[in-house]
């Protein structure tokens, strides 16, 4: 019996050590279905619109919230110093983020930026701090 928590312990440390970008987006994708659920007319209220499918807006979506999260995991795993809230600078960003403009987040705190949840048409960028 030993050998199979063993081996558990050894798939959860190479799980963390080594996320690929599948597992950002396996966890995005069950993020945003939650946001979806919250206001089912999030695809009405997009910042971004355009012409985009709501299919597509998802999906990007998706792929957006993916990419924050690896940032997060890649600035911990390289002991960045720290990451800086971006936003767009313009009429169509939100309260919150508008809040979080400039706010650094150093190394320390990456556990409470992890916990943050992107809104959905969330524009933002995460900008590495190196010193
Ligand atoms: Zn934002």
């Amino acid at each position: 019996m030993f050998w199979k928590k063993d081996k558990e312990k050894k798939e959860e440390r190479s799980a963390g050590v080594n996320r690929s970008f599948q597992d950002f987006l396996k966890a995005a994708h069950l993020e945003m279905e939650g946001l979806m659920v919250q206001d089912p007319r999030w695809f009405y209220n997009l910042p971004y619109q355009g012409a985009m499918s709501l299919e597509k807006a998802k999906n990007l979506e998706i792929e957006k919230r993916a990419i924050w999260r690896r940032v997060i995991y890649d600035a911990r795993r390289t002991q960045l110093a720290g990451l800086r809230w971006e936003t767009r600078n313009d009429e169509l960003v939100c309260p919150d983020c508008q809040k979080m403009d400039n706010r650094i987040f150093s190394f320390r705190e990456y556990d409470i930026l992890n916990e943050i949840i992107m809104h959905v048409g969330c524009r933002c960028n995460l900008v590495s701090v190196r010193e």
